[in-house]
């Protein structure tokens, strides 16, 4: 039964002969905030997203269209290499684009490209702090965990080194691999305080590359956990109870923040941000009250607070940008099931906005 991929005689497969022709799978977010994906044959090697043609899927089965009328059109705008077929194989990123042209509204990088367009002087950098647990879809519990009852509390997962402790290690190996030959910018791994929940970062990416190659690693994510058989899931409270939800923590800096005395600029932004804190929580993700309680290394989803090294606040200044006096903010509220690019888009908006 093939419900795993068979690795061993997949090999014999993938290294035929391909005939100068290159397969490209096509990416692109669902009406739920899922990945979709599918093939295309091409007849040389894309240097770019920009050569690939614009294509086409049915909208009825993904969320974003009625039966009638269900074309959505998909862009290319972000290539990577494939891990999966290797060679000279990509995926590629994709928007979505009504037949009138104008973008579907699920399309979030749209409105974000934009932003980071109109502000691409700042050179705005983030860094994304990707957490998730791994599920085993027999059980439909995390990964690791008992049939019966719970794994020991929490307490000596996060970091963890040793049988017992860690859930899947080899499954975060391969990911992080596939990362770096894909060309994301995966700045790290570790293991997160749950048990079978572990973090990817990736950054320092400068504008929209934030959210193209946080999606492009969550691509591989799924993916990659397939292969094993395993699910993986980034709702923020995946396990009601006395169990770490998961966050995306957003670190941010400008070209002004970054230099001498940059802590200016931050505390600047902190403060726009704060007036329009709802505005903020209103994008960063579904369910996050569930998160962000003010337990768990969360700060309380009403209230705005900052601090330097405080890991109980909305936004922290990490220690060493508080000694140094320059560098960068982590927004701390933005649920693990975010779309990116909202979060990234409001983070510059409210940096940039008006004074009042
Ligand atoms: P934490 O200590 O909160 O766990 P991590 O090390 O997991 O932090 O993630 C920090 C992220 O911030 C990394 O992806 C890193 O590349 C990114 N980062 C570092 N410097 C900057 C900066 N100046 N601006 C934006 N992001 C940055
Ligand atoms: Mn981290
Ligand atoms: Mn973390
Ligand atoms: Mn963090």
């Amino acid at each position: 039964m093939s419900v795993v991929s068979n690795a061993k005689l997949l090999e014999k497969y993938l290294s035929l002969e391909q005939h100068g022709a290159v397969q490209v799978e096509y990416v692109w977010i669902d009406g739920f905030n899922n990945l979709r994906s599918k093939t295309k044959t091409v007849t040389k090697v894309p240097q770019s997203a920009a050569e690939l043609s614009e294509w086409n899927y049915d909208g009825s089965s993904t969320g974003q269209a009625e039966g009638h009328d269900s074309d959505v059109l998909i862009q290319p705008v972000a290539l990577f290499n494939d891990p999966f077929r290797g060679g000279d194989n990509k995926f590629v990123l994709c928007e979505t684009f009504n037949p009138d042209g104008t973008p579907h509204k699920s399309n979030y990088r749209n409105a974000c490209k934009k932003i980071m367009d109109a502000h691409a002087d700042s050179k705005p950098w983030f860094g994304l702090e990707q957490e998730y647990m791994f599920m085993d879809p027999q059980t439909e519990k995390p990964y690791g965990w008992p049939k019966l009852g719970y794994p020991e509390p929490q307490g000596k997962y996060y970091c963890g080194v040793g049988a017992g402790k860690i859930f899947g290690r080899d499954i975060i190996e391969a990911h992080y691999r596939a990362c770096l030959y894909a060309g994301i910018k995966i700045s790290g791994i570790n293991a997160e305080v749950s048990a079978s929940q572990f973090e990817f970062q990736v950054g320092p990416c400068l504008g929209i590359e934030g959210g193209d190659h946080l999606w492009a690693a969550r691509y591989l994510l799924e993916r990659v956990a397939e292969d094993f058989g395993i699910a993986v899931t980034i709702h923020p409270k995946p396990i009601k109870g006395d169990w770490n939800g998961a966050g995306c923590h957003t670190n941010f800096s400008t070209e002004e923040m970054r230099q001498e005395g940059g802590i200016v600029a931050i505390e600047s932004a902190i403060k726009k941000m704060a007036k329009r804190h709802m505005e903020h929580i209103a994008v960063y993700g579904e369910d996050n009250d569930q998160r962000l309680t003010g337990r768990h290394e969360t700060g309380h989803i009403e209230t705005f607070n900052y601090g330097v090294a405080n890991r109980g606040a909305s936004i922290r200044i990490p220690r060493q940008v508080g000694k140094e006096g320059k560098g960068y903010l982590e927004d701390r509220r933005p649920a693990s099931n975010i779309d990116p690019y909202r979060v990234t888009g409001i983070i510059v908006e409210s940096t940039f906005w008006p004074e009042n």
